[in-house]
């Protein structure tokens, strides 16, 4: 439990944004069909991390997320998620070795 996100002993790690898993669900689906593409940790983490900067977030209570009534992928996530990756894949943020280009320090 990271005492962090405490309030009055409330743990609000599980209030999430929406948008995440709406991601996560179109990159599953849309990486495999991308040829060239790095897929190291650091190239999927920044592929999420800017398709969610560019989603207007939607913060609610885990236990609320209603369940998908249909598991079909949203056009403007799909659009959005697929230019994310392509700027990824064509400048990834570490050079040809795998060694991180960014100054922010990694585990
Ligand atoms: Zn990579």
């Amino acid at each position: 439990m990271d005492q962090r996100y405490e309030v009055n002993g409330v743990p609000l790690e599980r209030v999430r944004n929406r948008q995440e898993l709406r991601v996560i669900d179109h990159m599953r689906v849309i990486l495999p069909q991308v040829s060239g593409f790095c897929g190291c940790e650091l190239c999927i983490e920044d592929v999420y991390a800017a398709s969610l900067s560019q989603l207007p977030p939607q913060y609610i209570p885990l236990g609320s997320f209603a369940p998908r009534k249909d598991h079909g992928l949203d056009a403007d996530i799909d659009t959005l998620v697929r230019q994310v990756i392509d700027k990824v894949r064509t400048r990834p943020n570490h050079d040809t070795a795998g060694a991180p280009t960014s100054t922010v320090a990694r585990p």
